[in-house]
């Protein structure tokens, strides 16, 4: 591997001031880096991809900081918890329409008991489809 060389690669030392500080101005990290179309993690707000790209990695202007891999590994678990956040939901609507469906057959309302009914057959699918993208088994 090539040693670094001192003043070789300015953009690190101004890399490494950010870092001490935490917080940046958005000015100062667009001078180190361009800002990318994607979002932090952890905070939603803007990162940048850094223009000292050995290795590829990215910043937010409230401090958090990510190599290509540790970013990906924080989209992968997002995107897990967004489809259990999902299945969650759609499992909420089904209690929901079940204990709607139970009332309005008690109530004799024939035509809401039928759209309880559609709504689970629904919700029912829709869970099936999500159940793959969580890796949870069939029941
Ligand atoms: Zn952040």
């Amino acid at each position: 591997m090539a040693k670094r060389m001192p003043g070789n690669r300015p953009d690190l030392d101004r890399e490494a001031a950010i870092s001490e500080g935490g917080l940046a101005e958005p000015g100062a990290l667009d001078e180190i880096g361009e800002r990318a179309a994607l979002t932090c993690p952890s905070y939603h707000g803007a990162l940048w991809r850094l223009r000292d790209d050995q290795p590829l990695r990215y910043r937010c202007h409230t401090g958090h900081a990510f190599s290509s891999l540790s970013l990906e590994d924080a989209n992968a678990q997002n995107a897990d918890d967004a489809i259990w956040g999902a299945i969650r939901a759609v499992h909420e609507r089904i209690i929901l329409a079940r204990e709607r469906l139970a009332w309005a057959r008690r109530a004799g309302r024939h035509a809401d008991a039928e759209r309880e009914q559609l709504t689970n057959v629904e919700n029912e699918k829709l869970v099936e489809l999500l159940r793959p993208a969580a890796r949870i088994p069939s029941e």
